[in-house]
Parts: structure tokens; C-alpha cells; sequence
């Protein structure tokens, strides 16, 4: 096929996009802006000691994902156990939390206003369930609350938690993934529906042997070497449209000289707030407005370079300590041996979720590294004279962010682009989207195959309900590769059952008035007919022991029809009652089961609250 298409991008989303184009036959051109590959996901070297952008986890609920994952890297995909724990008061907790090391770090005095604290919460919740402190404190109490997540919340997002909306939260740590636990708790399977193991994020997970950027940097030599080509040193600056139509990229490289792409596709995994801006001729002002209204937090590491064999077990550590500003502390020999070149030594990344208008964010190099030098001392992590080196890096719009405007801003962008027809939107900025590189990667792997003529839409890859994609995805015959399953627009994708519905449908609860007629109905007519049956053949002896009914239903007769009468109303009656009681004992029963299922499946979600945040 002839068909040439332009990606902007060569992190984790435009890579994919050229690997999966390859596959189907088409040539691509990726323009990288940087002079590296990788994005956010990427591994810096400094002096041999290797380090990425706050510790990437390979985890992925989606089969294609994997599998392309293990097909770039082959052995180099380490699989890794994790261990991460908070840092508070100068003593480490275990994450997720454990009572009896919580109590014993917490000391006596403190566990027991937690513990009343926790009670006061659920006696007296908070009526308003409005901002992110309301729902913490609700299920925590406030107490836990002010210890274990309002100053890491309020350190990486850099807005008091009153101020962060309850709906944020209840989006991203409940109903994200609660279906899957109930799901778990009811069939208890520990397998989700396509049939994969759940490894839980607690326990392990995978990771390059050099760090994320090993897999992105082996990503641009396959797509190299099969004939296109990842150009580093290349910005997209402008956008060249005609007649709903973009016609070329013009691109500027690092010494300023200006080169135009052509595409008959282009795919941007640019921020969207960007790409807006870099259209020629502009979109109307009312899409600029909307575009700017997008913003990103920003984010910067210290890494330190430490004369001390082993730090500590954890691959990151969680700093909830309020005197200091950095959010968390990466171990990286942790993460992988292979990412320090002296087993003598180690590296720590010491992470700050900054604005870009910080002061911080324009402080030198060196003055950095003696905050964090000072930051580790003052928390008695390491000492001064452990430090050998350190270096700095910055990563702009490292997070986009969720405000109350970003989702109408988002609308209107996407209505406008929606107007040029030959250019998809991927990735996590590219999308304005919470995107972890697996959801950012189906997003590429989605606007391949769409140019190829099938029917995606890269904008339903992690919404808000569930992973939409998990149940497009078939599960594979031995030896064949996974490929998600083909969205056919007008037909509306199957709804992804809520946690209740899954309830409703696993345990259905009786009617007590139904069971109670249909028990009545039966016990009546039952006796009736015995009794009819027995007065219709008129024997010696007729009725003997029905006759002893007749001990417990006032006037009932084995031995004439107006006693199978009243036979009929009376054990109808008694059979309505014990039908109903029955049914009503059932529902109380199935009532407390369910609610402890509930209770366990919420538990297992909010054990992993911190990664949420
Ligand atoms: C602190 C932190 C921790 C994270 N941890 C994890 C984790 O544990 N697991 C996980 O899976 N994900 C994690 N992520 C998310 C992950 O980094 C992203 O999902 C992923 O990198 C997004 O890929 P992308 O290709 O969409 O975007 P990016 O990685 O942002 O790549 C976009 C690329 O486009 C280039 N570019 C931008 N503008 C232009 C232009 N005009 N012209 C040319 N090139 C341009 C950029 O230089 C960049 O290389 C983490 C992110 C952060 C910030």
C-alpha cells in the first residue's frame, strides 16, 4: 500500500503506532522533538547510572498490550516484586497498610484517636461527600485522612484536597476497577474475563532490564529497520490544513532549518493543547479558548547518587512527612540491578510535582540537588557525606490535569477536530487523558488499524466506566496474536455492568408476596385435592391421617367436602405465611452476604489508594 503516515512523537503512543503500521503494510515517519525516544517513558543515563520519569510499572489488563510488550523486549522484560511503603514521622509503614504495623508505628496515644476518629466517621459520616477530604475521611476518618493521604495528595496535585472534587476520587479509586473485585470476591476466580491471572499490583510486576526507555529505544530500531524511520531533533511546528484535510507537518529541527512532512494520515500524540495551537490556518477562537483551558502539572526528579550498597528494600517510598516537599523517593537498583554500574552504590530519584511557575522549577541544578540533599538528611534517610553526585531532570506536563473545565474545554476541541478528517489524537497528553503507556499504546494501535479501514474510536480507550477495550479483546488461539475486535460505530458498545448490577444478577432476591402465594397456592390446593381424592373413593377408613390436620387447622374434616374447603383456605393461608417468611429470612441473609462482599471488595480497592492519587 502506498498510503504515508505522519506521527508526531516517538514516545510509548507514537512508537506503537508505527510498529502496528508496519505490521499492516504501511510506511510511517515519526517526528521527535527530543533527542531521545521514550517520552515520559523514557530512561535517562547519567554517568551510567540509569533512571526514568518516577519508576514505570509495566502492568497491563489487556492481553495485546503484553504480548506486544514481551514481542519488542523479549528477556529483557524482567519480572519484578514490588515493595513500597510510607515514610512518616520518621518511621516506615507498610503499604498498603497493615493494622498491626500501622498501630505499632502509630504508638498507642495516636492508634487510639485514629481508631476513635475511624468510628466517629462511620457513626457520624459526613452528610456532604463533596471534596476529596469529605470522601477520605468518610471511609477512613479524618485522622487517617491527615496522615496517609492528604500531604501526598495535596504534594502531587498542588491543590488543598477540599478543593479536589469527591467525584475525582470516587472515579478513579472506586468504580475504575471495583467491578473487577466484586467480580473476584462473587466467582472468586482470581482470573478476569479474558481469562488472565489477575496479578495484583501489589505483589509484582514487569519491567526492562535498563529501565522503560529500553523498550521504547528497541521500539525505534524495529521500526527503523523495517524501512521507515523515527526522526529525533524534528518539532512539529505547524499543522498545514486544507479543505478539512491535513496536507504536510512542517517540522523544525534542533539548528532551526524547517522541513515539511506530507502524509495521507497523521496520528499526534503531541499535548492536544499544542497541537491546537500549531493548526495553519487557526481553528475559530472559541477552539484556542478551549485548548488553553487545558492545563498539566509538572514534574522534576533529583537524583542522587549514593556510596551505600542497599538503601532500603522498596522500590519507592511514599514522603507523607509534611516538612518536606518531595512526594516520594525512587530506589532504582530496586526496580532493576542493571540500572546502577557499580553494585557498590546506589541511585534515588527524588520526586517534586511542581507548576512550571514555581519558583523551584527554575532553580539551578545544584541548588536542587542541596534541597534534596537537605530534604534526605532532614528526614534522616541518608547522610550528606553518602552523596557522591546528582543531577537533575524536568519533565513538563508530566500529568493532565482533571479540573472542572477540562472536560467541556476537551469537548469542544474534539468537536473541531473532528472536522479534519485524516489526523487521530493519541496517547496520554496527545488525548488529555490519565493514560498509563498501555492505554496510551491501544490508542496508537487503534488509529493504525483505522487507517487500514477498520472502525476504532480512540477516544473510548480508558473512559471512565471500565478498561471498554478488555472485553473487545479475544482471547487467542495458541500461537496467534491478539487483536482487538472491531467497534462497529452505530451499534452502541455492550454496557460494562456496574458493581450493583453484578450483584442484582449474581443474587437475585425473592418476592415474599410471590413465594408466599405460590407456597399458599400449593400447601391449599394440595390438601384440597388429597382430601377430594380420599372423599371420592369412600372408603372404610377414609382420611385416618389427613384426619390429624385437623389438630392444627380450626374445622378442617378428612371426612366431608366443607372441611376440604376449609382445608383449602386455612393451608393456603399457613402456606402463604411460611412462603413469606421464608423469602424474608432468605433477603436478610443474601442482604448481609452481599454487603460483605461489597465491604471486602471496597477494602481491596482502597488498598491501593496512593497509586490513584
Ligand atoms: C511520574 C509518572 C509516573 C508514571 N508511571 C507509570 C507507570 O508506572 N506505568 C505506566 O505504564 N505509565 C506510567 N506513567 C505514564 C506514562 O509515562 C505515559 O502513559 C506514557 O509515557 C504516555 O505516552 P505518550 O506517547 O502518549 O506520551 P509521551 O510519553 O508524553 O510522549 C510524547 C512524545 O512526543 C514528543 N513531542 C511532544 N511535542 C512534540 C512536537 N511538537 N513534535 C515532535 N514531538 C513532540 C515528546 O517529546 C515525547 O517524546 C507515568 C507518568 C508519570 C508522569
Amino acid at each position: 500500500m502506498s498510503k504515508q503516515v505522519v506521527i508526531i512523537g516517538a514516545g510509548p503512543a507514537g512508537l506503537t503506532g508505527a510498529y502496528e503500521l508496519n505490521k499492516l503494510g504501511l510506511r510511517s515517519t515519526v517526528l521527535e522533538a527530543d533527542d531521545v525516544v521514550g517520552g515520559i517513558s523514557r530512561t535517562v543515563n547519567y554517568r551510567g547510572y540509569r533512571f526514568d520519569i518516577g519508576g514505570h510499572r509495566f502492568f497491563s489488563k489487556v492481553p495485546l498490550i503484553n504480548e506486544l510488550w514481551r514481542e519488542i523486549l523479549g528477556e529483557d522484560f524482567l519480572d519484578r516484586p514490588r515493595m513500597s511503603r510510607i515514610f512518616y514521622n520518621g518511621k516506615f509503614f507498610d503499604y498498603p497498610l497493615k493494622a498491626a504495623n500501622a498501630l505499632k508505628n502509630l504508638g498507642p496515644i495516636e492508634s487510639m484517636l485514629v481508631g476513635l476518629s475511624y468510628a466517629r466517621a462511620k457513626v457520624f459520616p459526613s452528610r456532604d461527600e463533596e471534596n476529596f477530604e469529605q470522601w477520605v475521611s468518610n471511609r477512613f476518618g479524618h485522622r487517617l485522612y491527615s496522615i496517609f493521604f492528604k500531604t501526598y495528595t495535596e504534594k502531587v496535585w498542588g491543590i488543598p484536597c477540599t478543593e479536589i472534587s469527591a467525584d475525582w476520587a470516587a472515579q478513579r479509586i472506586k468504580n475504575l476497577s471495583l467491578t473487577e473485585a466484586v467480580r473476584n470476591a462473587l466467582f472468586g476466580s482470581g482470573k478476569s474475563r479474558d481469562g488472565q491471572v489477575i496479578t495484583t499490583l501489589i505483589d509484582s510486576f514487569h519491567y526492562p532490564r535498563f529501565g522503560p526507555g529500553q523498550m521504547w529505544e528497541r521500539c525505534e530500531k524495529l521500526v527503523n529497520e523495517s524501512g521507515n524511520q523515527c526522526v529525533r531533533g524534528v518539532q512539529a511546528d505547524r499543522i498545514r490544513h486544507r479543505n478539512g484535510r491535513v496536507e504536510y507537518v512542517v517540522g523544525r529541527s534542533t539548528n532551526g532549518e524547517q522541513i515539511e512532512f506530507a502524509g495521507d494520515h497523521f496520528i499526534s500524540s503531541m499535548p492536544i493543547r499544542e497541537l491546537i495551537h500549531a493548526f495553519d490556518p487557526p481553528p475559530p477562537d472559541e477552539v484556542l479558548r478551549a485548548a488553553d483551558g487545558l492545563r498539566y502539572r509538572d514534574y522534576l526528579t533529583v537524583v542522587l547518587i549514593v556510596n551505600r550498597e542497599q538503601m532500603f528494600p522498596d522500590n519507592w517510598i511514599y514522603i507523607h512527612s509534611p516538612e518536606v516537599m518531595m512526594g516520594r523517593i525512587q530506589n532504582y537498583k530496586s526496580w532493576s540491578p542493571d540500572m546502577v554500574p557499580d553494585p557498590r552504590k546506589s541511585s534515588l530519584g527524588l520526586e517534586y510535582f511542581l507548576w512550571d511557575k514555581d519558583d523551584q522549577w527554575t532553580w539551578s541544578d545544584d541548588r536542587l540537588i542541596e534541597l534534596g540533599i537537605q530534604e534526605c538528611e532532614r528526614i534522616k534517610i541518608i547522610g550528606r557525606s553518602e552523596v557522591e553526585d546528582g543531577t537533575v531532570v524536568r519533565m513538563r506536563k508530566a500529568y493532565p490535569i482533571y479540573d472542572q473545565h477540562y472536560q467541556e474545554n476537551l469537548a469542544v476541541v474534539r468537536r473541531w477536530l473532528d472536522t479534519i478528517v485524516n489526523i487521530q489524537c493519541v496517547g496520554r497528553n496527545g488525548q488529555h487523558r490519565y493514560n498509563n503507556q498501555d492505554h496510551s499504546m491501544l490508542t496508537a494501535v487503534f488509529a493504525a488499524r483505522n487507517i487500514v479501514g477498520e472502525r476504532h474510536d480512540v477516544w473510548s480507550v480508558n473512559v471512565e466506566k471500565e478498561y471498554h477495550e478488555e472485553a473487545k479483546v479475544a482471547t487467542p488461539a495458541a500461537g496467534e496474536r491478539l487483536v482487538p475486535a472491531r467497534i462497529i460505530r452505530p451499534e452502541p458498545a455492550a454496557p460494562v455492568p456496574s458493581p450493583d448490577e453484578l450483584i442484582e444478577a449474581a443474587f437475585a432476591r425473592l418476592d415474599p408476596i410471590a413465594l408466599g402465594t405460590a407456597v399458599g397456592t400449593l400447601t391449599g390446593l394440595g390438601l384440597f385435592m388429597a382430601t377430594a381424592i380420599l372423599l371420592l373413593q369412600h372408603g372404610p377408613r377414609v382420611g385416618e391421617n389427613l384426619s390429624l390436620l385437623s389438630h392444627y387447622l380450626l374445622g378442617y374434616k378428612a371426612s366431608s367436602w366443607s372441611g376440604a374447603f376449609i382445608g383449602l383456605v386455612e393451608a393456603g393461608i399457613g402456606g402463604f405465611i411460611l412462603g413469606y417468611v421464608i423469602a424474608w429470612l432468605h433477603n436478610i441473609g443474601l442482604g448481609r452476604y452481599v454487603s460483605m462482599i461489597r465491604r471486602r471488595a471496597v477494602r481491596e480497592e482502597e488498598k491501593e489508594i496512593l497509586e490513584k492519587v
